[in-house]
């Protein structure tokens, strides 16, 4: 990893060079603008990690920019959301903005473009501008209306943002050159008639900017030294500077583009991911399946694992995939760690010892490779619950677990061998009996026997009922297919189970995440009540990605 840290990437080189030009005065100054009209997701966190990575590294600013131009669509409740969500990865802004702050600036800028004859309002059709626009192979024509004088224009906007005309029936335009080869930049439009309840503006405007105008001009009055976004911007890169050349902004920021962040089998979307939503595919924004912050959030992703995983992926201007199996492998990195290890039994079958009487105390480490971390206690009696997939009637000969007459440990406590076992009608196990051996205590000498399987196991007289919810991704694996998201849901990315965990994990709080000897790692949810834990399963313990290396 740390050599990875070293080789600075094409934005690195790029700050450092402006850097080293301006002088030691000079502030490196990036925002982060997301669209209040739904939650962040992980593809937000590379965004995130490059603009508040220039703060960060180049003792910098970076402001939190709501880029709220668009009424219909945005909502306080998503500002919210992405507040806390950038405050839980541990960014902190400079400034908290609103593209809506600048309303009144931008509404000036575009009267300033008319009187200096580069913007005009167009009465032409939403389809007769599509169809003037030309293609990328043929050129544009220009408007009918592109000649108005500068004094109609300007009492046409003027009536344009007073109410006079309906919704749709004018826009202003830039006024740039209809034969560019830059569709982009064939007479832009930079503002619309639009009559929506802003969340933040209310009715006060019934025009609105267009981003590739509004943008900009946010960009120089905050002083971004540095405008980063992803690639699919690049093409609006000439507009963008058309704009800063042509406005009296104070002060010249730049774009620069990367590319953005593709996962396998996620979905990377919020139009999608709130389609998902608003069809009750998933049961909020915050989903433990689903892939915006507050989802990965409460799966119990930590922030650490997000950031690293960013970091290692590093930021470049080609288009890729990354493995969804390496963002699990950093988050296992983290939590393997971090994580306290505790027992659970998700799909229990009770384990009956014959020779066993009354009850004891046992210990075990909280973390097998960090000693410090301390033991706790467990109490152990005659009445267990194993894992059923622990047990087998007829199993083959690689199978180091319970079978009878064959010996397994119990962590921490002694070696059983099993001696029978019952089954329903249906032949299904219901309970499984086995003798202990009580000179094969943990720790006593006769626990340094070989024996193969190490199991884990509750008492049933003090195991927690807990509702175990284990995840799939909510895609299948056809990404390099042609399918729509809808044509690969994947049916079984839920399944839930009926277990137990044992006191220390169950009396846990809201969002502590542990180790579950053998299960996986597991973090509590806010379902959880006093009656009842509920615990989703955050990641496995195998890592697929790091055998496939
Ligand atoms: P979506 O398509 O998911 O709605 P968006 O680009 O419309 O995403 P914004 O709220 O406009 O979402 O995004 C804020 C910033 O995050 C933008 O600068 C955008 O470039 C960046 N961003 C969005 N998705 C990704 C991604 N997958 N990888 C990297 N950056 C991203
Ligand atoms: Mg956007």
């Amino acid at each position: 990893m740390s050599e990875m840290q070293e080789i600075k990437n094409f934005i690195e080189e790029k700050v450092e060079a402006d850097i080293a030009k301006n002088g030691p005065d000079y502030t490196v100054c990036t925002r982060f603008p997301p669209e209040p009209n739904g939650y962040l997701h992980i593809g937000h966190v590379r965004a995130l990690s490059i603009d508040f990575g220039m703060k960060e590294k180049y003792n910098g600013r970076c402001n939190l920019r709501m880029d709220d131009t668009n009424p219909a669509k945005e909502d306080m409740h998503y500002v919210e959301a992405i507040k806390r969500d950038v405050e839980w990865l541990g960014y902190k802004w400079d400034n908290l903005t609103f593209g809506s702050d600048y309303y009144h600036l931008t509404y000036n800028y575009a009267e300033e473009l008319i009187k200096k004859g580069l913007a005009y309002v167009c009465d032409l059709s939403p389809e007769e501008i599509r169809e003037y626009r030309g293609t990328l192979t043929t050129p544009g024509k220009n408007s009918p209306y592109r000649d108005r004088s500068i004094e109609e224009n300007l009492d046409l906007f003027r009536r344009m943002r007073a109410g006079e005309f309906a919704d749709g029936a004018k826009v202003l335009r830039a006024k740039i050159d209809m034969s560019s080869p830059n569709i982009n930049m064939r007479d832009p439009i930079i503002y619309r008639i639009l009559r929506a309840d802003h969340y933040r503006t209310g009715t006060e405007w019934c025009i609105y900017p267009m981003y590739d105008f509004a943008h900009p001009i946010q960009d120089a009055t905050e002083g971004v030294t540095h405008s980063l976004c992803s690639l699919e911007f690049e093409d609006h890169r000439p507009l963008y500077n058309w704009v800063i050349d042509n406005v009296s902004v104070p002060h010249r920021p730049e774009q620069t583009e990367f590319a953005r962040l593709n996962i396998t089998r996620t979905i990377m979307s919020k139009r999608y991911l709130k389609k998902l939503v608003d069809d009750g595919v998933v049961s909020g924004w915050d989903d433990p399946r689903m892939p915006t912050i507050a989802g990965l959030r409460r799966r119990g992703y930590t922030p650490e694992a997000l950031k690293s995983f960013c970091a290692r992926c590093g930021v470049a201007k080609v288009y890729s995939v990354i493995e969804a199996g390496f963002l699990e492998h950093c988050l296992r990195e983290d939590l393997n760690e971090k994580a306290l290890r505790r027992m659970a039994v998700v799909d229990p079958v009770k384990l009956v010892i014959t020779n066993f009487e009354g009850s004891r105390e046992v210990e075990i480490e909280n973390h097998n490779a960090k000693e410090e971390l301390g033991k706790r206690t467990l109490s152990f009696s005659n009445e267990l619950y194993i894992e059923r997939e622990d047990f087998m009637i007829d199993p083959p000969s690689k199978f180091f677990r319970l079978a009878p007459g064959r010996e397994v440990r119990l962590k921490g406590a002694y070696i059983i061998k099993c001696t029978g076992y019952d089954t329903d009608p249906e032949g299904n196990v219901t309970c499984i009996y086995a003798e202990h051996d009580p000179l094969s205590f943990s720790g006593m000498e006769g626990a340094n026997r070989k024996v193969k399987g190490t199991l884990h196991w509750l008492d049933a007289k003090a195991a927690v009922p807990t509702e175990f919810r284990l995840y799939d991704y909510l895609l299948d694996d056809r990404d390099g297919e042609d399918l729509d998201f809808s044509e690969r849901y994947n049916k079984n990315s839920l399944t839930v189970k009926h277990g137990f965990c044992e006191p220390a994990a169950a009396n846990a709080e809201v969002g502590d995440t542990f180790q579950m000897v053998r299960v996986g790692y597991f973090r509590k949810d806010e379902d959880s009540t006093s009656e009842k834990p509920v615990f989703n399963r955050v990641v496995g313990l195998k890592d697929s990605w790091a055998k496939q290396r």
